[in-house]
């Protein structure tokens, strides 16, 4: 039974190491259309050449900021990429509006930047970490499944 529990973590090591490490293909990391939904503000849809298809809402894409101010704001409040800031408690709700950008530009050929309706332009969103934090059920679900107890 020993022997078993030993080779079951060895696997288990082996997963999370895969899943952080997780070396993506570049198929897997070239978009092959990328539809920013200013007009619909709606959000930023990605087909990939591997055949994956990933969407972002504008107020999830604006939360997972990759720039250094915000990524330092995120690890110091524990928040994941995407997580939306804790509202404050207040006996009025206040009204915030959906972070839209006024703008998007590709950098390069590796990245997309918006310029965010609050001024905010400071993060750029490579292909890389656009896939790896894809919000399909697909990859969401295979995330969980591996942070979760196995069977
Ligand atoms: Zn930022
Ligand atoms: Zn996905």
């Amino acid at each position: 039974m020993s022997h078993q529990g030993i080779r079951f973590s060895t696997q288990e090591e082996h997963n999370r190491e895969a899943l952080e490490t997780r070396k993506l293909p570049r198929i897997a990391l070239t978009p092959e259309k990328v539809r920013v939904l200013l007009t619909e503000g709606k959000g930023l849809e990605i087909d990939w050449a591997d055949g994956h298809r990933s969407a972002w809402a504008f107020n999830w894409l604006r939360e997972a900021c990759p720039c250094a101010t915000c990524v330092e704001e995120r690890i110091q409040e524990g928040r994941k990429p995407g997580q939306p800031r804790p509202k404050p408690a207040a006996l009025l709700p206040m009204y915030a509006p959906p972070a839209k950008p006024a703008s998007a530009h590709p950098v390069g050929r590796y990245a997309i930047q918006f310029n965010w309706a609050d001024g905010h332009s400071g993060g750029i969103y490579s292909w890389e970490y656009l896939r790896r934090v894809c919000q399909c059920p697909e990859c969401t679900f295979s995330e969980a499944e591996t942070r979760g107890t196995p069977n």
